[in-house]
């Protein structure tokens, strides 16, 4: 067989779907991203994880993509309707800083963590407070088209208006009881109606305001991502993502808004949304304050790339259930596979008895074109190393080829730490080993590798790996 396109789980039609962009080969991807009150936890890394993978799956197709994640550093309330305080000012008061340390602070965070996992920097980042007057703009566009009221001092979109309100997640309007999922807001006209504009009738101590034809106030949460998309990728693009829940609120809002202002449909081609990571309590979130972030995996002695190998191990559209457990069968998976890999290196020989690395090329990326599924295609690396037809200069041809998309850094030898006692220990078993003394060279292997470490010894002299 030979070499498919592109096919994605598309939320808004529910099917598996060829993808074609609008205008070949340019790709225009939105990347919902990080509301920087807090560090990530590895629930939201996994989310990235999957948009890497995406990006990365565009650009090896030779698509030329345009990557866009926003920053959200204001109007993302505690709940992600339009009830609670905005997190960044919670988490201020909580720390004693301004709003604007705590953005700064967490955002650096955030690309310090991501740059770990080997996740690519989406080509524009942008941060909504730096977008405000995109925002005002899309709001009076909303607003001179009929889809808004202001009432009790909010601008609200009027979902009323649009017929085809909620058809991505499909929600069923008439079965949507008054407070079921939003707040018991007299001004609403409509249960599913939401803030586009607050003016300081809200939070009085709101310290991130901004002058705005409706008052003194800032942006709803979901005006950002309609605005700043369209702004960089046009009013309309092909590719959205974001995690499943984001499905019947955020993203919901973002297209109503979005198909308000500009009347095309649709707004985006391809939604694509990605399963959460669970714990056995439920649900890691990020406001419950009790959450595992990538220090916490660095501090337990994980390599951060043995998180990545975890994640591409489950399909994004599944849950992945964390656990400890899981978490160091991942890690001795992705060392054992490492090691397998540093063999290869010491090998050297080159022949591909049946032209067997064109169908493992191939194949590769027919399991990653297949909506991303990375189990299989990790399957595929496995079956590849064992494969005797090929040489191992041909393995480490394809290794290359596929860490590209895996981007688990599989042919970058690991530094290591080797200490005095340790180099001591190798001299003497060198100079045993040369005397013959094959007991002692023994029996020093053995100390070293209670000390960690396996010494093998190769055409280049003795050579360490960490145990
Ligand atoms: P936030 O910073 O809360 O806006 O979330 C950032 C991203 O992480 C969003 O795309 C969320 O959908 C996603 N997310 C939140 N919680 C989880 C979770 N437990 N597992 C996977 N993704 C998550
Ligand atoms: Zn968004």
């Amino acid at each position: 067989m030979g070499l498919q396109g592109l096919r994605l789980y598309n939320t808004l039609t529910q099917k598996k779907e060829e993808f074609k962009p609008i205008n070949p080969p340019r790709v225009g991807m939105y990347a919902c991203g990080p509301t920087v009150y807090n560090y990530a936890h590895i629930g939201n890394l996994r989310t990235y994880i999957f948009n890497d993978i995406l990006r990365r799956t565009l650009l090896k197709n030779g698509y030329k993509l345009t990557h866009v994640m926003n920053i959200t550093d204001v109007g993302h309330l505690t709940s992600d309707a339009d009830t609670g305080e905005d997190k960044m000012l919670v988490s201020a008061r909580k720390e004693k800083k301004s709003v604007w340390d705590i953005a700064d602070f967490y955002t650096k965070a955030f690309f310090r963590d991501t740059a770990l996992l080997n996740i690519q920097k989406p080509d524009i980042v942008c941060k909504a407070t730096e977008h405000i007057n995109d925002m005002i703009e899309m709001n009076k566009k909303i607003e001179r088209n009929g889809y808004a009221y202001f009432k009790g001092g909010n601008l609200y979109f009027d979902t009323g208006k649009l017929k085809d309100y909620g058809k991505l997640a499909r929600l069923k309007l008439e079965n949507l009881r008054e407070g079921a999922r939003t707040d018991k807001d007299p001004n609403k006209k409509n249960p599913t109606d939401f803030v586009l504009w607050f003016t300081k009738s809200k939070f009085q101590d709101q310290e991130m305001k901004w002058p705005s034809p409706w008052g003194v106030g800032y942006p709803g949460w979901h005006i950002e991502c309609s605005a700043m998309s369209s702004k960089y990728l046009g009013e309309q693009f092909d590719i959205h993502t974001g995690g499943i829940d984001h499905i019947p609120v955020h993203h919901t809002n973002e297209i109503a808004q979005a198909e308000a202002a500009f009347q095309k449909k649709p707004w985006v081609r391809y939604w694509i949304h990605a399963e959460f990571l669970v714990m056995d309590k439920g649900k890691m979130a990020k406001s419950s304050g009790e959450f595992i972030t990538l220090q916490t995996l660095i501090d337990k002695g994980f390599n951060t790339l043995a998180y990545r190998y975890l994640c591409l191990g489950t399909h994004y559209r599944k849950q992945l259930m964390f656990s400890w457990e899981a978490m160091r069968t991942a890690a001795s998976a992705y060392k054992a596979l490492k090691n397998r890999i540093m063999e290869l290196k010491d090998e050297n020989t080159t022949f591909d008895k049946s032209n067997k690395k064109e169908y493992y090329k191939t194949e590769f990326m027919n399991r990653v074109n297949d909506n991303l599924n990375m189990p299989r295609a990790l399957a595929l690396l496995n079956n590849m190393l064992r494969d005797d037809s090929l040489g191992s200069k041909e393995k480490i041809e394809l290794i290359n080829d596929f860490d590209e998309i895996l981007g688990l850094d599989l042919l970058k030898e690991e530094k290591i730490e080797v200490s005095e006692d340790v180099k001591e220990l190798v001299e003497r078993r060198e100079q045993a080993r040369k005397k013959k003394d094959f007991k002692l060279a023994d029996k020093l292997r053995e100390e070293i590798k209670a000390k960690g470490f396996i010494l093998e010894d190769t055409s280049a002299g003795p050579k360490l790996k960490k145990l």
